[in-house]
């Protein structure tokens, strides 16, 4: 045990037990394998593109909403708090929080969604395998392999859901999908950041945008108690500070009941390694109570926001700028760019979305005109 890892509990991952890199490398100095994972994150080129990519709304609608890249940092931040109160690895929730979302192709779930449709028949497409070939595959930043070469513990992370015939592919990685295992808890912090993360923001950009009415909410109990408690504490403030501290009142409350039900967790099935932690029910998760009131908030997004007519307008053309964007390479792959079109040589229509899902939304937008638009030639 090295002098950094003596402040963790026994069920956190050691970076000097990592299972290791696919392609062997002398250990960083002055680093440890996460740290150094995490760095390799922060300067790869689909990191950068985050800035670009959306979520609910399109990039370039506004300055203020939450891009992937914002998004990545507040769960990073969510997940870097939690996993210090639980005594595991900092670096490598972070490392997991930052690449989480790397796979994401324009347009959020739009975009997504209408991606797979176009690779249903070539094996179709998911995001988050999607990540992990970007880190494994993808990323051309080293002489001697593709990728980033991360430790299989910040792979395991990022691969966090997968079909069972996409596991059996996997190996090693793949292999606690199909033996129902868990992964790491720093992998199942950063997976309940997210979600605390997202389901938060949308609120705050939901708000912001217009497209959610702050009477709304009130049918919500978890931000109607919290909204009730800062109205009684601050009689007359103004609608943007109530929004502000109804939000950060909630992400609060959602953090120290996760930690609560964690440690209870924890203390009940006593794991003494990372294998245990692999072993056990999930660990990291609400008290039931909050649970549900986490849902009801989800089922409210879903219903006046993520299904507002006019989110649903942006999702509609965000599907057909990708389909389209497909099939034209699909049908002619000699409109990719050079390299692109090697790729897809190489790899058929495997490289046609990863070219598609590298996109940024404005990227997208701006090649599906000189594809289309006829008053560009
Ligand atoms: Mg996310």
């Amino acid at each position: 045990m090295t002098k950094d890892e003596s402040a963790l509990a026994p069920y956190a991952a050691f970076p000097s037990r990592t299972r290791g890199r696919l392609y062997q490398e002398p250990p960083a100095e002055g680093r440890t394998a996460y740290q150094r994972d995490r760095d390799r994150i922060v300067h790869c080129t689909a990191f950068r593109r985050l800035e670009y990519k959306t979520q609910v709304f399109v990039n370039h609608e506004g300055d203020l909403f939450r891009t992937r890249l914002t998004h990545s940092l507040e769960v990073a931040q969510i997940a870097r708090g939690i996993a210090r109160a639980l005594r595991v690895n900092e670096d490598l929730v972070e490392a997991i929080a930052l690449a989480h979302d790397l796979g994401h192709t324009p347009f959020g779930h739009a975009g997504q969604d209408a991606l797979n449709e176009c690779m249903r028949p070539y094996g179709g497409f998911e995001h988050n395998l999607q990540s992990l070939r970007v880190v494994d595959e993808l990323e051309e930043r080293y002489g001697a392999f593709n990728g980033l070469n991360l430790t299989f513990e910040t792979r395991e992370g990022i691969l966090k859901h997968c079909s069972p015939e996409n596991a059996r592919r996997l190996g090693a990685l793949g292999e606690r999908f199909l033996q129902k295992r868990q992964p790491s808890l720093e992998a199942q912090i950063a997976n309940m950041a997210d979600e605390i993360a997202y389901n938060n923001h949308d609120v705050d950009d939901g708000l912001r945008s217009g497209l959610l009415r702050l009477s709304q909410l009130d049918d919500v109990p978890l931000f109607a108690r919290h909204a009730r408690i800062v109205r009684a504490s601050y009689p007359g403030l103004s609608e943007r500070r109530l929004i502000h501290e109804t939000v950060r009142r909630m992400i609060n409350a959602l953090i120290v009941d996760l930690l609560q039900e964690t440690r209870a967790r924890l203390a009940a099935a006593a794991p003494r390694s990372i294998d245990e932690v692999r072993a056990s029910p999930p660990l990291v998760a609400f008290s039931d109570t909050m649970r549900a009131e986490h849902e009801q908030l989800k089922a409210f997004l879903r219903d006046h926001l993520y299904r507002h007519y006019q989110v649903m307008r942006m999702a509609n053309k965000a599907r057909r700028i990708v389909r389209d964007l497909f099939s034209a390479f699909l049908e002619d792959p000699r409109l990719l760019p050079p390299e692109h079109r090697e790729r897809a040589q190489r790899e058929g229509p495997r490289g046609i979305a990863d070219y598609v899902a590298g996109m940024t939304d404005r990227y997208a937008i701006k090649e599906h005109r000189r594809l289309f638009a006829v008053g560009e030639i």
